[in-house]
């Protein structure tokens, strides 16, 4: 991840959002209760839209794009400069809002990175041109290459990112003339809804809107006729049943979907040198971020070297609410997640594998906290291994020889991203070009950036997001020939 500005705390004097002011803007008093994932406390509630909300928002959002698109190109930079200034006048009530509903911490790669990561998508976003492509100009034909919007895209996100995730998808489908319906997660509603009305204090009306709610809402805007793009991020399962949703309409999509990443660790490696980076890579926002490192292949060389580096690292990551700064890692974000992982781990346990730290959470503490899990000396067949644990639980398996340790990161039928860790550049540049996955780090782990293509292999999805690729996602190839 890019290292966004972070704002400081926003002077509630002159005008710019409070935390309570925002959460009143976005609950519903007679709406559905969310919950603090730390405490179990009410953090607000939100209204529960329907299948005709969503043709209501469709229409609106319909209505409102062919004068958005017939601005100029340099307005809608403008506006996407100003939502980023917006963003970060709010920066610090829509840091604790995301804090409380998520769960993620304030402090750390979290909360307020977040935020920041939203702002700085923004003016990246902004700041990448897409002139027209001349294809071919031999004196006979002249080709050139447009890229039209397309109408209304539908961002459709998961509970992890959930802001910054809405960014990607919403500031490169406007920035190429489309306007958006967001359908939030329904985990994670009153971030989305809040970062939606604070992206609305600047762009014109109906151009952007959210409707939150359940699977219905969803799957209503994914078959919606009047959606012409859907960008999702979230589960293969769920991208299959919009894949097979959009079929009648023909719909453009952009998947952004499951992963189980693999790191593969050299035996040239210094482990007390790579150990904060591959927690990182593994742990950022306590395992729940779909590019995190789920699988460490170590050489045997070098394994109980990096086995014990890692674990001292991890020891040292407080874990708690997110609204005390001390704390960097947080609980799982829903229960259905906390089980998952505790399953997978259980059974890593039954099976044999070492526990070297974690794996045994308090069932009976509030919230819901699974510690930072470590499990070493186990086999690559084992479901910790095959699945993925969307959390703080890391498998750790040992393998002799490259070619084996490049066949087992394959093996699996998802590939969003990979790493490889060694003192030789060239060395683990030659591993990487082996690996099934839509994006290879080396001597890192899960960092994105605006201007870096972003997209799966295999089950993990298709489609680029970012940079010039991800505006190209969200817009019609027109050749004007002539
Ligand atoms: P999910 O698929 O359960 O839900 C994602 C969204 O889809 C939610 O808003 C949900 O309401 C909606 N939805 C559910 N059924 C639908 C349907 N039939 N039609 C349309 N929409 C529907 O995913 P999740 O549990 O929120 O997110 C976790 C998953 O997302 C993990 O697998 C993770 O790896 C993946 N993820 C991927 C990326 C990426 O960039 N590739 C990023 C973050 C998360």
């Amino acid at each position: 991840m890019t290292t966004p500005t972070v704002s400081e705390p926003v002077d509630t004097t002159s005008g710019t959002p409070t935390y309570d002011s925002l959460l009143a803007a976005v609950t519903d008093p007679d709406g559905r209760e969310v919950l603090d994932p730390a405490t179990g406390e009410v953090v607000g509630r939100v209204a529960e839209r329907s299948a005709e909300d969503v043709d209501a928002a469709v229409a609106r959002v319909r209505a409102a794009q062919p004068a958005w698109a017939a601005r100029a190109d340099a307005e809608r930079i403008d506006l996407l400069n100003r939502a980023a200034d917006a963003i970060e006048a709010a920066a610090e009530p829509l840091a604790e809002l995301l804090s409380r509903e998520q769960g993620k911490p304030l402090n750390g790669p979290n909360a307020r990175f977040e935020v920041g990561a939203c702002a700085a998508w923004l003016r990246a976003t902004a700041a990448t041109p897409l002139p027209v492509e001349t294809v071919v100009d031999d004196g006979e034909v002249h080709a050139e290459l447009h890229y039209r919007p397309i109408g209304v895209v539908g961002a459709i996100g998961p509970w992890n990112w959930p802001m910054m995730i809405t960014i990607w998808q919403v500031a490169p489908s406007l920035r190429m003339g489309n306007t958006v319906v967001v359908k939030p997660s329904e985990y994670t509603p009153l971030s989305v809804l809040a970062l939606v009305h604070v992206l609305n204090t600047v762009l014109p009306a109906d151009v952007l809107t959210a409707v939150a709610g359940g699977r219905d809402v969803g799957a209503r805007l994914s078959a919606h006729p009047d959606v012409d793009k859907v960008m999702f991020t979230g589960s293969t399962a769920t991208g299959q049943a919009i894949i097979k949703s959009s079929a009648d309409t023909v719909k453009r999509l952009t998947l952004e979907l499951g992963g189980n990443d693999a790191g593969i660790v050299l035996p040239d490696v210094d482990p007390e040198a790579i150990a904060e980076g591959l927690f990182w890579g593994a742990f950022i926002n306590t395992g729940q971020t779909c590019a995190a490192l789920k699988r460490l292949y170590v050489h045997t060389d070098v394994y109980d070297d990096v086995v014990a580096a890692l674990t001292e690292v991890a020891k040292a990551m407080p874990m708690g609410r997110g609204l005390d700064e001390n704390n960097v890692l947080g609980p799982l974000q829903n229960r259905a997640q906390y089980d998952i992982v505790a399953r997978l781990v259980d059974a890593a346990r039954d099976s044999g594998a070492r526990i070297l730290l974690g794996g045994d959470p308090d069932p009976d503490a509030p919230g819901h906290f699974y510690p930072t899990t470590l499990v070493a000396d186990i086999d690559d067949d084992n479901p910790l291994v095959a699945e993925e644990q969307f959390g703080p639980a890391l498998p750790i398996i040992r393998y002799e020889t490259i070619d084996e340790a490049i066949a087992m990161a394959n093996r699996l039928d998802v590939g969003l991203g990979a790493s490889v860790w060694s003192s030789d550049r060239d060395a683990a540049r030659a591993v990487a070009a082996h690996l099934q996955a839509g994006t290879v780090w080396i001597n890192a782990h899960g960092g994105v950036h605006p201007m870096i293509p972003f997209g799966g292999h295999k089950k993990s999805g298709y489609g680029l997001e970012f940079g010039a690729e991800g505006l190209k996602a969200v817009a019609v190839p027109q050749v004007i020939n002539g």
